[in-house]
């Protein structure tokens, strides 16, 4: 893990594009398919502008109200920056995040659905979705259980929800090779091209196995707080 205080942002940009090559290079993929989503929860925007000025335009966010304090004002400067949510979403803040957002990583129930479908149509903007998988079927996990997971699918094909994917965060201190492998398998099964999987630990593995968004924050930033 990169020290923060010892490296550059460029370096560490540098350090995580090298490793997306190097896993790319040996799972013969090519590293324009990888999409780095810089997760940039908890830094504030000091931290943020060394990124965008090495080039990093992806970003992402886990609380809407958190972005909605910071980006504003740095897409006046970066106006081709993507910010994509990647945390859990309150239905009665689906428009909010619609408004702000250009991705969604986090759709994982029924009334999400109906609350999304319901902001794309009174915002005009629709904006692609991931669907979050339970990969582990761990209680306290966000995400759509695997067993619910072709009916989710079918209610935000109705709703015409733009689908991009799935999205998954394997359990904690295991192995997650086998999750990220159940979740391609299950992205391959329903058609769906989009597989946001991989953070600071194991993004190499998660590239290997079929990732096309890798979501790290860590190894860029540095540890949160
Ligand atoms: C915080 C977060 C990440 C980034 O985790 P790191 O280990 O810091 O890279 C990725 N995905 C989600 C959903 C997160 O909440």
């Amino acid at each position: 893990m990169s020290d923060n205080s010892t490296t550059t942002a460029a370096q560490r940009l540098a350090e995580v594009q090298g490793q997306i090559d190097k896993a790319c290079k040996i799972a013969r993929r090519e590293p324009a398919d990888v999409t780095l989503v810089a997760i940039s929860k908890t830094h504030p925007a000091e931290a943020i502008v060394p990124l965008l000025e090495a080039g990093q335009r992806v970003f992402g966010e886990n609380r809407v109200q958190e972005a909605q304090g910071k980006w504003p004002v740095l897409r006046e400067q970066y106006p081709d920056v993507q910010l994509h949510l990647v945390g859990q979403l309150q239905s009665n803040k689906a428009e909010d995040a619609v408004a702000l957002f250009d991705a969604i990583h986090s759709l994982d129930r029924p009334s999400l659905v109906t609350a999304l479908a319901k902001a794309f149509d009174k915002t005009g903007k629709r904006v692609p979705c991931f669907v979050q998988v339970d990969i582990g079927e761990e209680e306290q996990k966000g995400g759509c259980a695997i067993k619910e997971l072709p009916a989710l699918l079918e209610q935000a094909r109705d709703a015409d929800i733009p689908l991009a994917g799935l999205m998954c965060v394997p359990p904690f201190g295991i192995e997650p090779a086998p999750y990220f492998a159940l979740m391609a398998k299950l992205a391959d099964d329903h058609g769906l091209e989009g597989r946001s999987m991989g953070m600071s630990g194991d993004f190499p593995t998660a590239i290997m196995l079929g990732a096309t968004h890798v979501r790290v924050g860590t190894a860029l930033f540095g540890a949160r707080d």
